[in-house]
């Protein structure tokens, strides 16, 4: 039985899923770059930890929650990294969202020391994170995600086992596509409202009744409506993420016009110094160049 949790990252997601892992009963050891955010964990009951490996030891399980490809990559296979301490038997569950192809690299380096990775993103968001109720995509091996499963389970609720190793960050992909799109589209609908003389609150209101009702239209919907771009999901996460797919989607030839478009929208948001918004503010572009707001 699985008792002690390495665990890396405690941002906007990380620090509640640890939360979790804490009030379950197991033993957190925790890092972060970021001491402030390592204090937050420790005066909850978890264990500090200095570097990556120092987590890692003797756990049985080590979890990552990291912004960015390369940062996972360094963390894991660096200096000090998780895999100079995993002992035989543990498994590393990345739940950051990376790239397939670096995914795939770690996995093979996890598995060449003779040990096991799985690829876990999430898709929730902050509330999700919050609330325990994370939809979690997992690749790698099916041995592996059985005995991980009941941790998986005190951080989501929808935890599905996709295939092979980098088929969570394939889920992963398909769910920010989605979700970028679907962003898009509420932010293009309420400021449509608003320039038609309409309530945009009433619209989404009732349109949550109907066949556009979405997890997006509900929260970030409302965001858009308080002009309330707190993060949350940040605009440079999800432009990451776009990043991937469409990287992706070139190396194995997919076309995708519609995730293009959005991850440009991107590039406008990140003109208006809007890197660290919550990605509901793509609302923002829609309203400047409509000469409106909500
Ligand atoms: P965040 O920026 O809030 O947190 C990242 C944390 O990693 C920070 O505390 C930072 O200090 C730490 N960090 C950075 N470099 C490090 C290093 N080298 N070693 C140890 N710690 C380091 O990001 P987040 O919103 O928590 O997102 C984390 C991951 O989850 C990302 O891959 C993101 O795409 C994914 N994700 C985010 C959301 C969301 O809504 N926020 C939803 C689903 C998935």
């Amino acid at each position: 039985m699985i008792k002690n949790i390495g665990f890396i990252g405690l941002g906007i997601m990380g620090t509640p899923m640890a939360g979790h892992l804490l009030k379950a009963g197991y033993r957190v050891c925790v890092y972060d770059v970021a001491a402030v955010q390592r204090e937050k964990l420790v005066a909850q009951g978890a264990i500090g930890a200095g570097s990556p490996k120092e987590a890692a030891q003797s756990a049985e399980v080590i979890i990552t929650m990291l912004p960015a490809s390369a940062i996972v990559e360094a963390v894991v296979l660096g200096e000090n990294g998780v895999l100079g301490a995993m002992e035989k038997g543990a498994i590393l569950i990345d739940m950051s969202t990376t790239s397939i192809t670096t995914t795939k690299k770690i996995a093979a380096a996890i598995e060449k020391a003779g040990l096991v990775m799985l690829d876990a993103p999430v898709s929730g968001g902050d509330v999700g994170a919050i609330e325990a109720t994370l939809s979690i995509m997992v690749g790698g091996p099916e041995a592996a995600f059985q005995k991980v499963l009941p941790v998986l389970q005190k951080m989501g609720r929808n935890v599905t086992h996709i295939g092979g190793a980098g088929s969570g960050q394939v889920a992963k992909a398909c769910n920010q596509v989605v979700v970028a799109m679907t962003i898009q589209a509420v932010g293009e609908a309420l400021v449509f409202a608003k320039k038609n003389g309409a309530d945009p609150a009433k619209i989404r209101e009732a349109m949550m009744g109907g066949f556009a009702q979405s997890r997006v239209l509900e929260l970030h919907g409302q965001r858009m409506i308080e002009h309330n771009f707190i993060p949350g999901g940040k605009v440079r996460l999800h432009q990451k993420d776009l990043d991937i797919v469409l990287e992706a989607a070139k190396d194995v030839g997919v076309y995708m016009p519609g995730t293009a478009l959005v991850s440009q929208i991107w590039n406008s948001l990140a003109a208006m110094g809007g890197l660290d918004w919550d990605h509901s503010a793509i609302v923002r572009g829609i309203e400047l160049l409509s000469q409106t707001q909500l």
